[in-house]
């Protein structure tokens, strides 16, 4: 059953100190486990349902940017680092080479008129918790020789091939500020053809 207002947890953050409201732990009734042969006990159940406060730190910006349209990834600076002028996307708040805080960047641009499938995989087997319509297409995408890395993704339309020309579309109007706000679908998909809620 989904939780009424008074059984969520909410945080925000005041005078820079987290301030929690609501509930982060629900304690539930436990089940036995009986062995219908025997009809011994074998075991019990512990259901557990708990609130987790993930914090995103300097990635926020990027999950910010999702919910608004914007991919941003981040840059390395650095004079003096032989990865000057490389663009990491997925985000990383530091160089992996100098170790010092990258610039963030907007490669929305990039990501809509370069980007394509690097390598794909589909799986009908979802994990635990999954939300996402089965089977799953995921897709390693590239941007261009700017960017060094490689971006995991999921193709909302259509069937992946390697090569093929795609561009994001963003949760803009129900945003979960996470990872899932952000998709791919092939170039020319038209508007109507995205899922709920997401816009190029
Ligand atoms: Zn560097």
């Amino acid at each position: 059953m989904p939780k009424t207002e008074e059984e969520k947890g909410f945080v925000e953050i005041v005078d820079g100190n987290y301030k929690i409201k609501g509930k982060f732990h629900i304690v539930e009734e436990n089940q036995p486990i009986f062995n219908k042969d025997t009809g011994k006990l074998a075991g019990v159940t512990n259901p557990r349902d708990m609130t987790y406060i993930h914090s995103y730190g300097g990635e926020a910006p990027f999950f910010e940017g999702i919910t608004q349209g914007k991919l941003l990834a981040s840059r390395c600076d650095n004079e003096h680092c032989l990865s000057k002028g490389k663009i990491f996307e997925p985000f990383r708040i530091h160089c992996p080479d100098c170790l010092r805080k990258n610039t963030i960047v907007d490669i929305t641009d990039k990501a809509k008129n370069k980007a394509k499938i690097h390598t794909f995989i589909i799986t009908h087997r979802a994990g635990a918790f999954n939300t996402l319509p089965k089977p799953i297409k995921f897709i390693n995408v590239e941007f261009d020789e700017e960017v060094a890395t490689i971006l995991m993704s999921i193709l909302a339309v259509g069937e992946p091939n390697i090569g093929k020309r795609v561009v994001p579309i963003f949760n803009t109007k129900k945003p979960t500020y996470t990872i899932m706000d952000l998709r791919f679908v092939p170039e020319g998909t038209p508007e109507t053809e995205l899922p709920k809620g997401f816009t190029f």
